[in-house]
């Protein structure tokens, strides 16, 4: 999406969306020498190149900013925005990789529940094949019911889960933490680190 500058003004320029501004840099008091970009989404100090030779330069390093930052992949906040605060009609779609800011929130936001989900159960390993209706169904060896179940997030509670960033509902399910290991390829702690989502200590319970 191209930038849309306003006309120039004494070698000042600043674009219609108001992120970026053109400063010139005079010499004396005749043209400008050169000319810094200022990029207002930056906190503290905005300026994101200085002394370029040229307007034009300038206008290209804005453009490649901003197309850069189209290639994430952002969440949507349900509100024309996605979780970041940009604005979801600038995103593109050759989309390659995860918007770190929208996870940062989303991981941040990660739902308590309860979520509505299946099981089944026998008196040896309570409950298992925990998950949507399907899944629940693939557990099945024998005619045993499949049970409707409520899960929530529990400190203490006596199930392991994993929740991902951008699907919260906790998948994994398993009665021990060793069980529950053993569903990642390497450990589940680095992908905490790495905030893709969370173990989490789950409560499962009969549905009346
Ligand atoms: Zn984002």
């Amino acid at each position: 999406m191209a930038i849309v500058w306003f006309r120039s003004n004494e070698g000042y320029i600043r674009s219609k969306c108001g992120r970026f501004e053109i400063f010139p840099n005079f010499c004396g008091n005749l043209h400008a020498k050169s000319y810094n970009l200022h990029d207002n989404r930056k906190t503290n100090d905005t300026t994101v190149a200085a002394g370029i030779s040229f307007q034009s330069e300038a206008k290209l390093i804005a453009e490649s900013i901003e197309s850069k930052e189209n290639t994430y992949i952002h969440l949507d906040a349900g509100n024309g925005k996605s979780l970041c605060g940009m604005n979801l009609h600038s995103r593109r779609l050759n989309t390659y990789s995860d918007c770190k800011a929208c996870n940062n929130v989303a991981f941040n936001q990660l739902p308590d529940g309860p979520w509505d989900m299946y099981a089944r159960y026998d008196e040896r390993r309570g409950f298992f094949g925990i998950g949507s209706e399907i899944y629940a169904k693939a557990h099945r060896f024998d005619d045993d019911a499949i049970l409707s179940v409520i899960v929530s997030i529990n400190k203490d509670g006596n199930y392991w889960g994993w929740q991902e960033y951008r699907n919260p509902i906790p998948s994994m399910i398993w009665p021990s933490e060793i069980q529950f290991r053993m569903c990642f390829a390497s450990d589940y702690k680095v992908k905490e680190q790495e905030k893709k989502g969370r173990s989490v200590r789950l409560d499962i319970k009969i549905r009346d």
